[in-house]
């Protein structure tokens, strides 16, 4: 599969229309088990999240977050979440919760930022904007998760890659995530990364993030929500429906690996209290 070389210095691939898209997401999703609300971020800005509870019975219900569309410019992963939800094919026995979209404003003109000009995935550690602000007062009031996947893309990419957070060294999903988006799409098989040693598309990054002046998603996640985390990356520089097959098989194959049943050495399995004010 060949790269379409139409990135140079930033995206320039498809755009997509995110009140159309958004609009058919929330009208697919109740169908399926789902319930809709929006978060109100400022007056004419809300965010839509989405939440199910478990539609089979089982001893064993993991508690599962994703999250999309953050950066403007990175339209495969709301589309990603569009085809999960309307094909039905995340886990039914689990609970999970969804932001198909938390940068309305930037998919409006494109860009990785809000229209305030905020990168939103620096603004985790003492939220300013609106959208963020809303985002973690809705996150403080759910349970704690057992995995947490973000989605997102990137122009220079080679193939598709992740980043895993798992300080505590629980079994890793990112072998079979890997192996499942590689039927769909190529993986990056740089030494380097976005400035990061990588080993077959996976990086695990040592950080500490109370170091770290300004925190995406992910660190907030991992501070508060959950001892496992994914950046999913897909490689815009790919035609889109591949890079849409690659976020949602990944997201998938994130979720299935992560197993049908209590696994003792899971992060949550021991207790709700495990993780959140490190
Ligand atoms: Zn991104």
């Amino acid at each position: 599969m060949q790269r379409l070389g139409r990135n140079l210095n930033g995206y320039f691939g498809e755009k997509i229309p995110i009140d159309d898209l958004l609009r058919d997401t929330l009208n697919a999703a109740p169908q399926h088990g789902w319930t809709l609300s929006f978060l109100d971020a400022a007056p004419g800005l809300q965010l839509p999240v989405l939440s199910r509870p478990p539609l089979t019975s089982s001893t064993w219900s993991p508690r599962l977050y994703a999250s999309a569309g953050i950066h403007g410019d990175e339209p495969a992963g709301p589309l990603a979440i569009h085809r999960l939800i309307a094909d039905n094919t995340l886990p039914a026995h689990a609970w999970l919760w969804v932001c198909p979209c938390l940068n309305p404003t930037g998919f409006q003109r494109n860009s990785r930022e809000a229209a305030s000009g905020h990168d939103l995935n620096r603004d985790y550690r003492q939220p300013r904007t609106p959208e963020i602000r809303a985002h973690t007062a809705w996150l403080e009031g759910l349970p704690l998760f057992d995995v947490a996947l973000c989605l997102h893309e990137d122009w220079e990419a080679a193939g598709f890659y992740l980043y895993e957070l798992n300080p505590d060294g629980r079994p890793s999903l990112a072998p079979p995530t890997l192996q499942a988006v590689a039927e769909v799409c190529p993986i990056d098989q740089s030494p380097l990364i976005d400035g990061r040693e990588a080993r077959q598309g996976l990086i695990s990054p040592v950080l500490d993030p109370a170091n770290r002046p300004e925190w995406p998603e992910a660190f907030y996640l991992l501070q508060n929500k959950t001892r496992l985390s994914y950046t999913l990356e897909s490689p815009s520089d790919f035609p889109l429906e591949v890079r849409v097959q690659a976020l949602a098989t990944a997201t998938r194959a994130c979720f299935e690996a992560y197993g049908p049943s209590p696994n003792p050495s899971h992060p949550l399995s021991q207790g709700p209290t495990g993780t959140s004010t490190r």
